[in-house]
Parts: C-alpha cells; structure tokens; sequence
C-alpha cells in the first residue's frame, strides 16, 4: 500500500469548520471512488480551536487515504497549502476550501481541462455567492491583478484549482501568496487556464476572510508585481528611480550655480540649494538601495540553492545532478 503510486492528491486547508468537513469527505469520498483512481485526501487543520481536529482523526481512522497535517497555531492560508503541497503525492494535487462553497462534482472537469496540456487549471466562480461588498471588491481586485500581472483570468483568488505536481512542487508561497498562486506560476513558465465552477453560499460557520483581508491583498499585488519584474534585477528598479532624481538633482545644482557665479543673482530666497542637496542625497540612496537589493538576491539564491529559473525537463541528465523538486 505504502508504495502505490497516488494520481491524485487533495489538499484542504481548514480552520474553524467543524460543521462542514465530514459532508465534505463523504462528498469527495463518493466523487472519487467514482474515477476508479488512486487518490489520498489531506486536510490542514491551521490551528482550529473547534472540533475540526477530532473529526478528522476519527474519520482518518477508518480511511487511511485520508491524512491530516495538524499545526500548533493558526499560520494563515497559505502556509496550510504550502504544507500541503510539501507532502502531496499524486501526479495531479487538487486544492478547494473546506467550507463546502467548492462542489466536489466539479473535479472530473478540472482533470479533463488540465489533460489538455496545462500545468494548472483554476476555476472561476462565475456567479459568486458571498456577500456584495465581497463581490464588489473581489471583482475590481480580480482585474487589477489580471492587469499587472498578465494573466488572463477571471478569479484569481479562488482556491479550487488543479495543479500537475511539478508546479506545487515548485511554488513557495510566503505571507498571503495564496492569492497569486496563478499569476506565481505563470511567472515560472506554466501554462494555465480557467474553467467555470459552480459556487455555493456558506451554509455553516464564519468566513475568515472580511475586506480588510483584500485591501492587504493590493499590498501583496505590489509585491508579486516587483518579484515578477525585478527579483533578478533589482538595481534596474532602484538604480532607474536614482538615476532620474540624481539627474534633476544636476540640474538644479547646474541652475543653482549659473544664478549664484554667473547671472549673481541671490539664492537666499529660493529653494534651489535645498532641492538640490534633497534630489541628490535621496537618488544616491536608491542606487544604493538597489546594490544592497542585488547584494540580498545573491544571498537568496545562492546558499540555498535556488535558481532564478524553473526548468521543464531535463535530457540525459542524471536525477541527482541537482537537486530535482519533483523527485
Ligand atoms: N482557512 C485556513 N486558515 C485561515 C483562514 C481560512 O485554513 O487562517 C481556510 C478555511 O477554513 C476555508 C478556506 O481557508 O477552508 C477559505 O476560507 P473562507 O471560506 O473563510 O474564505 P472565503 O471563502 O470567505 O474567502
Ligand atoms: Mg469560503
């Protein structure tokens, strides 16, 4: 049993949602069985103060495909999935909440679109069920991201997704990345597509997420816009910003000294000196900056050897020669 290959894993973060994980089970439990593959269930209980832990033990003792990584606290979203993704088997890692607003039924769809070639599928809640203001939010926030980051989709944001194993392998989601996991992986090189999913309205339990959790997510979209752009090249964006304020800081030091040595005019009534002094102190500093942020990434990547790249295959090349993610 230990060495069966898995096809499928699924992975469920849940914190807080004792009324809703044992119907979910059944749920997937029946849709499963129904696809004749092999698949293990592994549910993320992010520090529930609920009953969420106990059901879970006793419904993993009569069902060993069910797993369940317990955390000590509440870490967030995204460290539940990265957990999960560190510990899934399967070829293809299915990821949806807990709180039964994604339908099980759906997953034979996912697994049909992503064999169409993609390394990630992620579906679109197309007629939300949550509240306006939610909505509202949710769907200026999907375009901005669609906007900046260059992925074309419609609902980043929601967790019902299908991913081939090399891509969770890959992906580290620090903070609340969770968010971005499409535009994450896209980055990379992986081909993603939406499908249309149904979405239901949460029956039991509190959602965790209010608005201030979106407006933190414009935060996040800043981040993810710097790292695709300049995690390899950071001086070009610091170095860009310093170079113009020092070149306008030349200038107002060139008018400065023309007006005091040449035309003789008194400078104690303007700002030039001062403007001057600030346009040049500060553009030194963000080139500065950039060579310290140059100086980070080396740090980054180097000892812990990262590469600023994500290879597809690789030929003739020994599995060991470097440290290979998916193996
Ligand atoms: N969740 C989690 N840790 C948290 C917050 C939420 O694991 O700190 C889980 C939650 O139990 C659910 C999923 O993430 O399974 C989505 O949360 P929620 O339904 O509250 O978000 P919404 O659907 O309202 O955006
Ligand atoms: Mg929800």
């Amino acid at each position: 049993m230990e060495n069966q290959k898995i096809e499928i894993s699924i992975v469920i973060p849940v914190y807080n949602e004792e009324e809703n994980i044992k119907e979910l089970f059944l749920k997937l439990e029946r849709v499963l069985n129904g696809l004749n593959k092999t698949y293990e269930i592994i549910f993320i209980d992010d520090g529930s103060t609920d009953k969420t832990f106990d059901i879970l033990k006793d419904l993993s003792k009569e069902d060993e495909k069910l797993k369940v990584i317990q955390f000590r606290r509440n870490f967030g979203k995204s460290v539940a999935l990265t957990a999960g993704f560190e510990h899934v088997k399967g070829d293809f890692t299915i990821t949806m909440d807990g709180d039964l607003q994604d339908d099980p039924e759906e997953i034979p769809n996912f697994l049909e679109k992503i064999k169409e070639g993609y390394d990630l599928i992620v579906g679109w809640k197309y007629e939300r069920k949550d509240p306006i203001g939610k909505k509202i939010f949710s769907k200026i926030f999907n375009k901005l991201t669609a906007w900046l980051t260059g992925v074309k989709i419609h609902d980043s944001n929601c967790c019902f997704k299908v991913f081939r194993k090399e891509v969770v392998k890959n992906i580290k989601l620090h903070g609340e990345l969770h968010r971005y996991i499409p535009a994450l992986s896209y980055w990379q090189g992986y081909k993603v597509a939406e499908i249309k999913v149904k979405h239901y309205p949460r029956k039991h339990g509190k959602s965790k997420y209010g608005l201030m959790r979106l407006l933190k997510g414009f935060l996040d979209l800043i981040t993810v816009k710097f790292l695709m752009t300049y995690l390899t090249r950071p001086i070009h964006f610091f170095g860009q910003a310093g170079l113009i304020l020092l070149f306008f800081g030349f200038l107002s030091g060139g008018a400065t000294l023309i007006f005091k040595f040449i035309l003789r005019i008194s400078l104690a009534n303007t700002q030039l000196p001062l403007i001057t002094v600030f346009l040049i102190i500060v553009g030194v500093q963000f080139i500065l900056m950039g060579i310290l942020a140059e100086i980070l990434i080396r740090i980054y990547y180097e000892p812990r050897g990262k590469s600023p790249y994500s290879i597809k295959e690789k030929i003739n090349f020994q599995p060991s020669e470097k440290n290979d993610p998916t193996s």
